[in-house]
């Protein structure tokens, strides 16, 4: 079904991201690696194929940035589903308080052993140059300010604040940043789903009610207890349909209208951004394809 993507493609491919992927294009020849951020909690929805296109011929870094919000053992799953597929790839929290170092020194080392295996630099002491890149929101700016520790990238709570070009530089590595870029069409519509839970689609173009109740319906198949916990739900409330379910959450919170009705806008609202806000807990929303299963499958073949 790609009804879902295809509606909303056009309206939210900017003219400024289409600009990006040019820019990207020009750049890439002059680094000589790229350090691509996506979103631990949906690291494949988060995988832009254009930016995959891109920097396919250059050494390739992959970050899981926001690991503080994702299910830890999934993403020990998506590591190793990663260095299955041969390619670097390290988990961080781009925000946690203190972890500056930590984010700065599995970047450089998972940076320098690759750029070591890949090729046989002879230029010693020239900084190595890394383009930056991502999808908006998955935390680029946050990432510079504390892989950088300077104050010159700005994050903000909404999709599209970063934009032109800038380098950042350390001791050894120079980091050139790219505004965030989505692509024009989605594969399907899970990719659209997941992009949307975590804000990376301009809320503004979005159904919130429809938003909250997929998301909700998503969240209770994996973490079924968590969502319970946090509304206070029993089994059978929470294996109600996703608009009695929202409903039923939102009478709990006392979000009515006069007549005692929920008010169900209000109440997706709150779902959708007490799930950003990682109250439900830590959840993936993605997990690794299983290749063990393609095996057996191809064995009973
Ligand atoms: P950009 O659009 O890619 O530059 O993303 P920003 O750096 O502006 O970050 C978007 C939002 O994600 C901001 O609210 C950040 O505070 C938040 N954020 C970034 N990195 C992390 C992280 O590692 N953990 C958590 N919990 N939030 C993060």
């Amino acid at each position: 079904d790609t009804r879902f993507a295809n509606q909303y493609a056009i309206q939210w491919f900017p003219g400024h991201m289409a600009k990006t992927l040019r820019m990207m294009e020009q750049e890439i020849q002059h680094v000589d690696a790229s350090l691509v951020l996506l979103d631990a909690r949906i690291p494949l929805s988060s995988l832009n194929p254009e930016i995959e296109r891109i920097t396919a011929r250059k050494p390739k870094l992959y970050a899981l940035n926001k690991a503080d919000l994702a299910d830890p053992a999934v993403t020990e799953e998506w590591i190793r589903y990663f260095h299955e597929a041969d390619a670097g790839c390290v988990a961080i929290s781009a925000k946690q308080k203190g972890g500056a170092n930590a984010v700065k020194a599995a970047i450089e080392k998972e940076l320098s052993g690759l750029l070591a295996r890949r090729q046989n630099r002879g230029m010693a002491g020239a900084k190595t140059q890394v383009m930056l890149c991502g999808i908006p929101n998955v935390g680029k700016s946050t990432f510079i300010n504390t892989f950088a520790g300077s104050a010159r990238a700005k994050a903000a709570d909404r999709p599209g604040v970063t934009k032109g070009k800038q380098w950042v530089s350390t001791e050894k590595f120079d980091l050139l940043d790219m505004p965030g870029v989505l692509w024009k069409k989605f594969d399907s519509k899970t990719i659209a789903s997941n992009l949307a839970f975590i804000g990376s689609i301009k809320d503004d173009i979005l159904d919130v009610e429809e938003l909250a109740m997929n998301l909700l319906d998503e969240v209770r198949r994996n973490y079924p207890d968590l969502v319970a916990q946090r509304y206070k739900l029993d089994a059978e409330t929470l294996a109600l349909p996703p608009y009695e379910l929202m409903e039923a959450i939102g009478r709990k919170r006392g979000l009515l209208v006069r007549g005692g009705e929920v008010n169900t806008e209000r109440c997706a609202v709150m779902l959708v951004d007490e799930f950003r806000a990682c109250k439900w807990g830590r959840i993936s929303l993605e997990r690794p394809p299983q290749r063990d299963d393609m095996a057996d499958f191809a064995e009973e073949d």
